[in-house]
């Protein structure tokens, strides 16, 4: 297992990025960097850039903590499917990024999982 980078305190400086990044990702953690990137072109509400840094947090959180090995793909599968359900499937954190809302928070817990799927199979 590669050596960690500065797990025990985050700074802000060193360890989120705003990159320019292709149109089909929002971010991304980057384990060797120990590194947040949220991508300025894509990421462009207070909303998406809050749901950005909250997913990448917990496999921040993940790679720290618990050890996530990044190349085993059922680590990766677990640490995806843990920030996606604790960043884009809680009903304030849909809001937050502005994909639910009273009205439509039934239906938007049905796209949830397939969105999700959709996001690991973008990573494998
Ligand atoms: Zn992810």
């Amino acid at each position: 297992m590669q050596t960690v980078l500065c797990c025990s305190e985050v700074d802000i400086r060193r360890h989120i990025s705003c990159e320019v990044c292709d149109p089909s990702v929002s971010g991304g953690y980057d384990s060797i960097m120990n590194q947040i990137v949220v991508c300025q072109n894509v990421a462009r509400s207070e909303g998406i850039v809050q749901g950005v840094l909250t997913h990448e947090m917990i496999h921040m959180f993940d790679y720290c903590r618990n050890e996530v090995d990044f190349k085993n793909v059922d680590h990766l599968a677990c640490t995806e499917i843990r920030a996606a359900n604790l960043a884009h499937c809680s009903f304030l954190s849909a809001c937050a990024q502005g994909d639910a809302s009273f009205i439509n928070i039934r239906q938007r817990h049905q796209v949830m999982l397939p969105d999700m799927f959709e996001h690991l199979q973008a990573i494998f």
